[in-house]
């Protein structure tokens, strides 16, 4: 590999045709594609978020299909901005504040450019001991970071572990996947004279109506029977809610076998009550993950101890580094208390992947969904060394301070009001109408949000929760700033002005929404 440390004499250059490029190309490429990169993120505060093009934009400029003769870099080079860049949203523009921010940092890309290189594809410890090795003492660093149960560590009190996952989506269907595989032996230890199929068709799984969207289809691919239970008006899964579906669906002969709960959810950032849930699921046998996708990295700073309330009582347990930790996608962590449960689910071992370390080392592959897996422990490794816990503490910190920011401000207009607590980076509002109208005032805001996507300065997304249609803005993401709030907070009031015409009087609109 001693290309990849500059070390390669001129003996050795231009030997490896099957590169695609000579080395000394490659040398030239990278170097301008790397000067174009930092130009990228100098210029990104100047970049319009979303792009003006329409479905389908792209098949006029490009050819129907694949040169026959090889292309060179300039070349290929030259159309990255006029096919690509033309038609991209920027997700690190200073306009960005939809979703939730997809991190990243120059030392994280540096780690995926290394990767790329040396490209292992480390399904068991012995495809390439370095890319399990680390990966288990990056998850242990990040699980001591994030103050998790010590449980969940590799060299810990017991049979706990990490893995990066590709998505939170992986992490829940892989927890449930061992969860049923789990109570499916159970039940036929019990009851062996039953099927394997009896079993699976009783098996029942609870998350609330404000998990992700991934929740529900890891029900569908793992053919359990997920639930979703009403959260309350705070927008948190309560311990009674889940206790009442237990009891009926066990005396409908169901068995409960898994709860998801999730702290940020994706809508409105509320935290499910682990405090109640938790005992519930210990009493009840139930696994519980938990999906802290967007929050999890919050558990970085003291002052966010608090959401970790029950953590305790959880068998699993998963975050995002790829959303508020400065680390580019694709990356998830994600924790068994015991990972004998996923690799129970999931082993088969044919005699292709068998090697002389099996037992005694971690075989990766039996944790995830896939096989082969992505060298992403390099780029953590990167991030946690050059940027360093407390500068990853700064960076949730300003999220935050740039939400509490925005909610001064929407708090200032009497016009608007907050939805949910602004608790990290999520600011959750709408236009209100005293004639409590719901359906008027949803038309009204959706056209609030139309008004400000139309305008093409700022990407914002919108959600509906109880009935109720908002608009969402996440800050924190690389490029956002109290001034780029306090701008995109001035269209949003020029967009309600349009809208309202000159008179501010909601009354007005509401008795001409009625005409
Ligand atoms: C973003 C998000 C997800 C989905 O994450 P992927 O990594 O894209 O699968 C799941 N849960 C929550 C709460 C999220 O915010």
């Amino acid at each position: 590999m001693n290309y990849i440390n500059g070390e390669v004499n001129n003996s050795e250059v231009n030997s490896y045709p099957h590169l695609g490029l000579q080395h000394d190309d490659f040398r030239s490429a990278a170097h301008a594609l790397v000067d174009r990169i930092i130009d990228y993120y100098g210029t990104l505060a100047e970049r319009q978020t979303f792009p003006n093009v329409k479905p389908g934009f792209m098949r006029t400029l490009l050819p129907g299909q694949a040169p026959e003769e090889a292309e060179n870099w300039p070349q290929v080079f030259s159309d990255v901005e006029k096919v690509i860049m033309k038609g991209s949203t920027h997700w690190n523009s200073a306009g960005f504040l939809a979703f939730f921010p997809c991190g990243t940092s120059y030392p994280a890309l540096l780690g995926d450019l290394l990767s790329g290189a040396a490209n292992p594809i480390g399904f068991s410890w012995a495809s390439s001991p370095a890319c399990t090795e680390l990966e288990t003492v990056m998850m242990d660093w990040l699980a001591k970071a994030l103050n998790l149960p010590e449980f969940y560590l590799h060299n810990g009190i017991g049979p706990g572990g990490g893995v990066i996952e590709g998505l939170a989506s992986e992490a829940t269907l892989m927890t449930l996947s061992s969860a049923r595989s789990k109570a499916i032996r159970t039940q036929l230890s019990l009851h062996p004279n039953q099927t394997h199929h009896d079993i699976a068709k009783r098996l029942v799984a609870y998350s609330s109506n404000l998990s992700n969207s991934s929740v529900e289809k890891a029900g569908k691919i793992a053919l359990v029977h997920l639930k979703l239970l009403d959260a309350d008006k705070d927008g948190s899964l309560r311990g009674e809610t889940l206790l009442a579906a237990i009891e009926i669906d066990k005396k409908n002969g169901k068995i409960p076998i898994y709860v998801c709960a999730s702290l940020g959810t994706t809508a409105c950032c509320t935290f499910d009550d682990l405090t109640e849930v938790g005992p519930i699921c210990e009493k009840e046998g139930m696994w519980l993950h938990v999906d802290a996708a967007y929050a999890g990295s919050a558990l970085l700073c003291p002052e966010f101890q608090y959401i970790r309330k029950g953590l305790e009582f959880t068998t699993s347990f998963n975050f995002n580094p790829h959303k508020w930790m400065m680390v580019n996608y694709d990356c998830s962590a994600l924790w068994f208390k015991n990972s004998s449960h996923a690799v129970n689910a999931l082993n088969v071992d044919p005699i292709y992947l068998q090697h002389e370390e099996m037992g005694s080392a971690i075989d990766y592959m039996h944790w995830q969904i896939g096989l082969g897996r992505r060298f992403r422990a390099i780029k953590i490794w990167f991030v946690l060394r050059m940027v360093g816990l407390e500068g990853l503490r700064s960076h949730v910190r300003r999220g935050v301070a740039e939400a509490k920011h925005l909610e001064g401000l929407v708090k200032k207009d009497s016009r608007y009001e907050i939805l949910f607590p602004v608790t990290l980076g999520l600011v959750c509002f709408r236009l209100k109408i005293e004639t409590f109208d719901e359906e008027k005032t949803n038309e009204l805001n959706r056209k609030v949000y139309e008004a400000i996507h139309a305008d093409r300065r700022f990407f914002i997304t919108p959600a509906s929760v109880g009935g109720k249609f908002f608009i969402r803005i996440a800050t924190g993401h690389v490029n956002c700033s109290t001034a780029k709030l306090d701008e995109c907070w001035n269209v949003i009031q020029d967009v309600t002005e349009n809208l309202l015409g000159s008179s501010p009087h909601l009354d007005e609109y509401t008795a001409d929404c009625s005409r």
